[in-house]
């Protein structure tokens, strides 16, 4: 072969890094691949949309204290300033053995390491929902606004001068998040007179679930103050049009039901054909990689170490971003991959919608104007790292 072809082909890439669904893991991989991008490798970016939220700045947004751009992150910038491609495209399923990924609308795409975190979705386990027109969930983020604005503007209608019944079933750091800061959205949009009547149900006895008794003491106060109807200890079991009926017989009617339920696995993963855990999220090594003993790893919300209790949250799938590139590039040079720890104890962070925030550390619970400027600095600088031109 000729002097010049060899060395072409040798500087070619030959190995396709995939990436599907770019969230808080993937999206880290992306930004390091900018800085460091690994020799012979090419990265392909596979997501169902041309942006990507972050879901600490929603509540934000929600307030009016961003513009919506400040909580996304442009996809098609990112992944040139990468040198990676991106595909806009709806995955349907995965052929292990030939290693490639099957679209519907497109042929299918070949990967030697594939890293799959499209997320997870609100769960409706044991509610029997028949008219489901109300009901609003929060994902896909990228369009949550333009779908509560729809709804909030067929409630006023449907409502002539009465108030506008909101309802929130879920009471985990999304559910409270959006129940302290829709209020001002709700005032920016219809007006400051704007009648509404503000219900949260949730299962569990906290306000959010797992937080420590002066943070839901903190929460409850706030939410009461501002009038709403705190539902604690009883599920949803039923969604009929505007009637939401609960396990111990209590009926709730509302105009717009915002659904924050805990974590459930999005359909498609049910159809790549590799090993799950019981509700259905991809089982993984501690090291990220999927059981499946393919070089295919899950992220995120999307994927569950086997035999750890990781709760699903953006927190863990932040942490995991590191340990996702190292072990991509661990994978490329077959060494040895390296394991996650997922952190013991975590800073949680509320943004009450006013300009204050509550917050939890290590056991003490605090809240105050100080407590948003943190948020709001940490939650800035984070999206600085991808949104920086
Ligand atoms: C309002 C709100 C507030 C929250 N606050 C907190 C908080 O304070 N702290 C915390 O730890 N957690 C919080 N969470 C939970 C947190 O958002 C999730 O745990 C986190 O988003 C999980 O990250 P991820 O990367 O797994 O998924 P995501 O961030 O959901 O990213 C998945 C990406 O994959 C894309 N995708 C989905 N399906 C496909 C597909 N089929 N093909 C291609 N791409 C696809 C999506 O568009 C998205 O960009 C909050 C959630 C909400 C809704």
């Amino acid at each position: 072969m000729h002097p010049i072809v060899l060395t072409m082909l040798k500087t070619l890439p030959h190995k396709d890094v995939v990436l599907l669904g770019i969230g808080h893991t993937n999206a880290h991989l992306l930004r390091m691949w900018r800085m460091h991008p690994p020799r012979g490798a090419r990265l392909t970016c596979i997501s169902d949309e041309p942006v990507a939220t972050y879901s600490g700045m929603l509540p934000g947004v929600l307030a009016a204290q961003y513009p919506p751009e400040r909580m996304e992150i442009d996809l098609a910038r990112l992944t040139a300033a990468a040198g990676a491609r991106l595909v806009i495209g709806g995955v349907t399923g995965l052929d292990l053995e030939a290693r490639t990924l099957i679209f519907d609308d497109r042929l299918p795409l070949r990967f030697n390491v594939l890293s799959i975190g499209i997320g997870s979705m609100p769960a409706f386990d044991g509610v029997r929902v028949g008219d489901g027109a109300r009901l609003l969930q929060i994902k896909p983020m990228q369009r949550f606004f333009a779908r509560l604005d729809e709804r909030l503007r067929r409630a006023l209608a449907d409502r002539a001068d009465a108030a506008i019944r909101i309802a929130i079933v879920g009471g985990g750091a999304g559910g409270v998040e959006v129940a302290l800061c829709l209020p001002a959205h709700l005032k920016r949009r219809l007006g400051r007179d704007v009648r509404f009547d503000l219900t949260v149900v949730t299962a569990d006895e906290r306000l959010p679930t797992g937080s420590l008794p002066q943070t839901a003491r903190r929460v409850e106060r706030i939410l009461t103050g501002r009038s709403a109807r705190l539902l604690k200890g009883r599920r949803v079991v039923e969604v009929e049009g505007p009637v939401l009926s609960l396990d111990d017989g209590t009926v709730v009617e509302a105009d717009v039901i915002v659904w924050a339920t805990a974590a459930a696995p999005p359909p498609l993963l049910a159809r790549l054909g590799l090993p799950t855990d019981a509700r259905g999220f991809l089982l993984t090594h501690d090291t990220l990689q999927t059981t499946s003993g393919a070089p295919v790893f899950a992220v995120g919300d999307t994927g569950t170490i086997a035999g750890a209790s990781t709760p699903k949250a953006g927190v863990y799938a932040v942490r995991q971003g590191p340990v996702l590139w190292d072990n991509i590039q661990r994978t490329l040079s077959a060494a040895p991959l390296r394991r996650y720890a997922p952190q013991r104890k975590f800073l949680r962070l509320l943004n009450t919608g006013d300009g204050r925030a509550i917050g939890e550390w290590r056991g003490w619970s605090f809240e105050g104007a100080w407590v948003w400027r943190l948020k709001d600095a940490i939650d800035t600088r984070f999206m600085e790292q991808y949104q920086a031109r």
